[in-house]
């Protein structure tokens, strides 16, 4: 992944296999040796790793992993039999992998996501073939509604719904869009699964185009993900030369053909009109609705979106069943959910955990806590349109229902930590000064109004604020989310609300002491 590769994985990977030839290691250990590269597995922060597996000893990490240990990992592990202790992955990799439930994130960190070989031997596209032969349609849109998957990027409505309302509408010609234009400060679960395992993000959308009847489906992906666009092209291609998409695949009689679309990187074109907006060719600014995408959507035609990480379950469900699925999570939110966990933590990176394990366990005991042994104090989750959850409340459950009855929400999965030393106005300043970027400037609310909050915060830092300023931030958020015409507007005002919530007495402080 491009964590791995930033830490030098590919000098690693060429490190492997140039000493493997010059060493004659085949030989030497009687067996072949295969260098398999992989995506993230998650704890980015212990790049490179590296697994060895053998028959005799099974699998074994290494961490931090540089070009000049590979020759003693291949004579001492490899030839000896003997592995390295102190380069062994440091004793909390285990417990990071082991507190977590690995269901999207199965195949990143273990396959070779540029092979599709690797995919088709963890069963891909079983899970098309098996509808396509024997489920109808409304078969499979049953299947993912009794799994109570729901979307997981963000909104959280209930995918099998949404399904059946674009397979509902009238026309021939309808586009299914994979949202993976993840935007949020601090998160990257949709790019690893992405650069991880492209395959399994494809065969969802297979799937998912198979029960609505489309004939067409765009990933929408941020630009600055080229290894994610590189690996999800790689995939694409492979699917068309093999037969896995395009006309009459695999000779199913099912027709689905699929490109990329690549965005510029602005945040309002991860809400959905806005995005469709994009695709089209135009500035990408969101509209009123209804209609609602599902009536009439890309070009006028109906068209479902769904998020990386959502396409990505399906297979799973069907692979599974509906019951498997839902019988992991909480009564409102089944399966998993995928964190990418930021900040003062110990062990920062992504952790995939089933809905409902509580923020206390993710940062604990996933996470090892915070770091420098010092105090907790707000997690900050759901983005910049979600809000900050204090030590009172750290035992909420992750699930949707949840996380909004605290002041925060799931967001697509970014939880940044802070610690005692953090300022709350500062961070609640940081995240409007982004989401204010962000506008797109079409309502007047958010136009104007976040400008206007903003400007109240910086006197507030500054030491130039007064009381009653808390009270018109107060005022001017509950506005500017009921009179915004999308999401970034009405979640905006989020960070702020919920620090003045938790951290009224910071505010004060500010206004008090003049700093
Ligand atoms: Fe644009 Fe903000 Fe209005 Fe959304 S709420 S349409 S981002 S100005």
């Amino acid at each position: 992944g491009t964590g791995g590769i930033s830490a030098g994985a590919k000098q690693v990977e060429n490190q492997f296999t140039k000493l493997i030839a010059e060493l004659g290691i085949n030989a030497q250990v009687g067996k072949r040796c295969d260098v398999i590269k992989t995506g993230c597995r998650g704890l980015c922060a212990n790049d490179v790793l590296v697994d060895i597996i053998t028959p005799e000893l099974g699998r074994i990490t290494y961490d931090f992993v540089q070009p000049e240990d590979v020759e003693n990992i291949l004579k001492e592990h490899i030839v000896a039999q003997a592995p390295i202790e102190k380069k062994k992955a440091k004793a909390y990799y285990n417990t990071f992998v082991d507190q977590q439930m690995r269901v999207v994130m199965t195949g990143c960190g273990q396959i070779d996501p540029e092979k599709i070989d690797a995919f088709l031997e963890e069963d891909g596209f079983k899970a098309i073939e098996k509808c396509v032969k024997e489920m109808n349609p409304a078969q499979v849109i049953d299947e993912v509604k009794k799994s109570g998957l729901r979307g997981r990027g963000g909104g959280g409505f209930p995918t099998g719904m949404k399904w059946s309302f674009c397979a509902a509408s009238p026309g021939h010609h309808k586009y299914l869009i994979c949202n993976a234009d993840e935007g949020d400060p601090g998160a990257f679960m949709d790019r690893s699964i992405l650069e991880g395992d492209p395959y399994c993000v494809i065969e969802g959308m297979m799937i998912a185009a198979y029960a609505i009847g489309c004939t067409h489906g765009y990933v929408y992906v941020r630009a600055e993900y080229p290894l994610a666009i590189e690996r999800l092209q790689r995939a694409l291609d492979t699917c068309y030369e093999k037969g896995y998409l395009g006309k009459n695949i695999r000779g199913w009689g099912f027709d689905f053909d699929m490109r990329i679309k690549k965005g510029a990187g602005a945040f309002v074109c991860g809400e959905e009109t806005a995005l469709m907006a994009s695709i089209e060719g135009e500035r990408g600014m969101p509209r009123p609705r209804p209609p609602f995408p599902a009536v009439k959507g890309l070009w006028g035609h109906p068209t479902n979106i769904n998020n990386v990480e959502t396409f990505a379950n399906v297979r799973h469900i069907i692979n599974k069943g509906s019951e498997w699925y839902a019988s992991l999570g909480t009564e409102t939110t089944k399966g998993t959910k995928i964190f990418a966990v930021t900040g003062k933590v110990k062990h920062t990176g992504l952790v995939e955990v089933p809905a409902g394990m509580t923020v206390r366990d993710v940062i604990y005991q996933v996470c090892g806590g915070i770091a420098n042994n010092r105090k907790f104090k707000a997690v900050q989750a759901g983005g910049p349109s979600g809000g900050c959850i204090p030590a009172e409340v750290l035992d909420t459950p992750v699930d949707y229902d949840s996380l909004i009855k605290a002041g925060a929400m799931m967001g697509s999965g970014g939880l940044v930590v802070m610690d005692e030393t953090t300022c709350m106005v500062d961070v609640a300043r940081f995240f409007l000064t982004f989401t204010r970027m962000e506008s797109c400037g079409k309502c007047v609310p958010c136009r104007v109004g976040l400008k206007a909050m903003l400007d109240i915060l910086e006197r507030i830092t500054e030491g130039r604020g007064e009381m009653k300023d808390i009270d018109t931030l107060l005022d001017m958020g509950a506005t500017i989310k009921k009179a915004s015409l999308c999401g970034l507007g009405q979640t905006a005002p989020n960070p702020i609300l919920s620090t003045v919530k938790y951290f009224r007495h910071e505010y004060e402080a500010h206004i008090t002491d003049k700093r």
